[in-house]
């Protein structure tokens, strides 16, 4: 027989979605009249508004006509590529350094291929999982001390700190993940410390791969909505971004990467080329109607509803953060990113959320999750429709009756 794809064997059991939909189902059948609302997982709940949902229609009618029809468009509408440009980067970015993907988390799992097997790989302790898992599935090599993982340094990020890593730990002439507004803690970097992070990755022959998917949620405008307002990360970063979570297009699937012209490896050679190359030979672009929508989205009246659609998730992200402080539970979160991060000092992330789902029919999701530095901490998201909400937030009440240690 064929063997399994060793890597897959480091792969850590069960993705922690999956994992918490595994309990939540359990739970559910052991009380059938129990009303669960969830605050876990980051999916959209709220319907797409109507200028970018006309686009997505408009995009699937064209199809149906001999003059509107399109096929394969590989690496995305050039007007989609160029209006990413102008909204997002100023215009500063030329059309062929934007990549149109069906969704960041596709391009973050593809990106890997750039580097290959033995990339030394290091992740913001807790982040997402799939900067994990994708580095292990591709083979990233070596060990590090304590992770369970091989070739993945985690770098923790904790209120010590103020969720910003120490950058002397950043792997030379290695891959680092950094998201911002982070996804779980819901904290976004100032320009200060991405100046340091880009000048530590420049000195240190880092290429920083900047996840902006919650870059629509920033309010502060004091904050960097993109690494590339930052002078010389053209040459150390490259950048996904999503109309997933703006636009509600989780299920849509459209989404970007830019790649700079002057990012290059250590040989010099361009990785942009190798990006189109590598789009070219495993994906065959995002869809036609996907991009219509997006299209739509990145119109005055699609932009204006993006806004509108975030403020909503941004209000919801409150009501939790101002619950959660009644109950003198210490967060961080919630006011330019859609996630709470909520320290339950001393106590197990999947005890606290085994409690929660006991005592509130609430689920959330456990820190320990995204990472060792996430123990003892809970994320709260803030998708979900207000009166659920709402109810979520009462119900947390009953968390005072929690013992703490
Ligand atoms: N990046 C981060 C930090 C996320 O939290 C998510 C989704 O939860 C994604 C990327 C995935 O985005 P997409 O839906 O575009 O694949």
């Amino acid at each position: 027989m064929i063997s399994r794809n060793p890597c897959l064997a480091n792969i850590k059991a069960g993705y922690l979605f999956p994992e918490i939909a595994k309990r939540r189902r359990e739970f559910a059948a052991a009380h059938p009249e129990a009303k669960i609302i969830s605050l876990g997982v980051g999916n959209t709940t709220e319907p797409i508004l109507p200028h970018i949902n006309r686009g997505l229609v408009e995009g699937a009618r064209q199809l149906g006509t001999v003059t509107g029809y399109s096929g394969y468009s590989d690496e995305g509408l050039l007007s989609l590529r160029e209006r990413i440009s102008q909204v997002f980067y100023r215009g500063r970015f030329k059309a062929d350094e934007i990549f149109i993907s069906d969704g960041a988390k596709c391009d973050i799992g593809r990106l890997q291929l750039l580097f290959g097997a033995g990339t030394k790989v290091a992740v913001q302790d807790p982040s997402y999982p799939v900067y994990v898992d994708g580095s292990v599935l591709i083979g990233a090599a070596g060990t590090w001390a304590g992770t369970g993982y091989q070739g993945i340094r985690y770098l923790p990020c904790t209120a010590e700190n103020r969720y910003f890593p120490d950058l002397s730990l950043l792997p030379p002439n290695g891959l680092f993940y950094f998201c911002s507004p982070n996804n779980p803690t819901g904290t976004t970097a100032t320009r200060e410390q991405l100046s340091a992070l880009v000048n530590a990755a420049l000195q240190k022959g880092t290429v920083i791969v900047f996840d902006a998917a919650y870059s629509e949620y920033i309010r502060d405008p004091a904050l960097p909505k993109s690494i590339f307002e930052i002078p010389g990360a053209t040459s150390c970063a490259l950048e996904v971004n999503s109309f997933s979570k703006s636009a509600g297009f989780t299920g849509v699937r459209l989404g970007w990467t830019v790649v700079p012209q002057e990012l290059v490896y250590a040989g010099g050679e361009k990785v942009n080329a190798d990006w189109s190359r590598i789009c070219g030979t495993i994906f065959n672009g995002a869809s036609n109607i996907a991009q219509a929508g997006g299209l739509a989205a990145l119109e005055t009246e699609g932009l204006k509803e993006i806004q509108e659609l975030t403020d909503f998730y941004l209000g919801n992200a409150r009501l939790i953060r101002a619950t959660l402080q009644n109950l003198g539970i210490s967060c961080v979160g919630g006011d330019n990113a859609p996630y709470i991060w909520a320290q339950f000092p001393g106590r197990d992330s999947w005890d606290v959320f085994a409690e929660i789902l006991e005592t509130c029919q609430v689920v959330s999701t456990p820190g320990a999750g995204f990472g060792p530095a996430g123990q003892s901490f809970i994320r709260f998201s803030a998708f979900g429709h207000r009166p659920e909400v709402e109810e979520a937030c009462e119900r947390l009440g009953r968390l005072a009756k929690i013992p703490m240690r």
